[in-house]
């Protein structure tokens, strides 16, 4: 797939607007935990700048779902810009109120604007056009470099690319990467192929879990969703997180890969606590004999020892999503011990979404990954064979 590039546009002191992806994780104290996502775009910014760009930078943070909220501030981005780009950057109080576009209007050659949370605008998720086309109005030119969002019909996504033609509209460098990336590894993964599906719901993961089967050899399941298919099994799983109108669901992919001849395995222990916090008591059990009341937090020993056994002829893994609560310390060991197994193997190691990035990145096995993907999400959707909404009008039809 051949995207609109960057460098063929005539962008020479022009004014640019760039949705990236600063969707940062942060810790307790609210301090940007990895800052991947925001160094990932710093190419493409520098690239502006370079051509004496004016630079109007767009990206949402979590979710304030349309409502203003300082929580949601994208005033620590702006400073972690600051720092990265050593250049001023200056951060409006809205997204397209007056402040915004006053800034916008007034901007000069090689100057960096960064607009407040896309989110504080209701109409963003809903890809509202009337929103697109007051972000498509302060730029002459639209440049996407937010691949974890690219799987999203939003505004500032997909909305905003029909206002530009294709003289004035491309891909940046790190969307155009990741594009690449995955292009390849769907066409040729070298086998066995493995992937390890992790985090909080099946849900969200139900139809990347199913589109997933064909093409690899073995799933491996860990995370908060394993509990939805232990419990279609048959297991009792306590007070663990399960989505119960989800268990036909979890069997129908239980079934398709014994069609489909791929290994599927689940977790055989867990780290059970009392409660979902880190003081909890908590103890390893297996996972036929998680007590009334308790909850699986994290994979235990045995299955980390299952998962280690079931990786080694792996030479392609893809990994999306934590084993565990990793973000308390005593729910971390099983994924902090499958991050370090993957970042050993000499496999093709790919790891994919903002909470697994961090998670390799906080135990400082980030360098040995084959790849880092900035979009969970969107990395899962483009391994479906699915054309991301906003990448879709950057194709080039020959
Ligand atoms: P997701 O956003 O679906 O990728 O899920 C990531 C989140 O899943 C992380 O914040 C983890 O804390 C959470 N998680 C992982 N394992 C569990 C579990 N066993 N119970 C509850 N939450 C979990």
């Amino acid at each position: 797939m051949e995207l609109l590039n960057i460098k063929n546009l005539d962008l020479a002191g022009k004014k640019v607007f760039m949705r990236c992806d600063f969707n940062v994780p942060m810790d307790e104290f609210g301090n940007i935990s990895d800052d991947r996502r925001i160094r990932s775009a710093i190419a493409t910014i520098n690239y502006c700048l370079d051509q004496d760009c004016a630079v109007i930078l767009a990206s949402h943070l979590g979710r304030p779902k349309g409502v203003v909220d300082e929580k949601y501030s994208l005033a620590p981005v702006a400073r972690r810009l600051h720092q990265l780009l050593k250049r001023e950057v200056v951060l409006t109080s809205d997204v397209v109120g007056e402040d915004a576009i006053n800034k916008a209007n007034t901007l000069k050659e090689r100057e960096v604007l960064l607009l407040e949370n896309l989110r504080y605008e209701a109409g963003e998720t809903k890809n509202d056009v009337e929103l697109s086309k007051k972000l498509a109005s302060m730029a002459e030119f639209f440049i996407n470099d937010a691949f974890g969002v690219s799987h999203r019909a939003h505004s500032s996504v997909e909305g905003i690319t029909h206002f530009f033609d294709n003289e004035h509209k491309a891909a940046g460098f790190l969307l155009q990467r990741e594009i690449q990336f995955f292009g390849k590894l769907i066409k040729s993964p070298v086998r066995p192929f493995a992937a390890i599906v992790g985090g909080s719901k099946v849900s969200g993961k139900l139809e990347a879990l199913i589109n997933l089967l064909p093409k690899v050899d073995k799933i491996l399941i860990g995370g908060g969703m394993a509990f939805t298919f232990l419990k279609q099994m048959g297991y009792d799983i306590g007070a663990s997180l399960v989505e119960d109108d989800l268990l036909e669901d979890a069997q129908h992919v239980m079934d398709e890969a014994k069609k489909l001849g791929v290994k599927f395995y689940l977790p055989i222990d867990v780290i059970a606590a009392d409660k979902f916090a880190e003081d909890a008591v908590s103890k390893i059990v297996t996972a036929q004999e998680i007590p009334d009341g308790w909850m699986g937090l994290d994979i235990g020993p045995a299955t980390v020892r299952l998962y280690r056994e079931a990786l080694n002829d792996v030479q392609t893994v893809l990994w999306n999503g934590p084993m565990g609560v990793y973000e308390m310390d005593k729910f971390a060991r099983g994924s902090n011990k499958i991050a370090h197994f993957v970042a050993d193997s000499y496999a093709t190691t790919v790891v994919g979404g903002g909470d697994t990035a961090d998670l390799v990145q906080r135990i400082g096995v980030d360098e040995e990954m084959t790849f880092i993907s900035t979009g969970g999400g969107a990395s899962l959707e483009l391994l479906e064979g699915k054309v991301l909404p906003g990448v879709e009008s950057l194709i080039v039809h020959h």
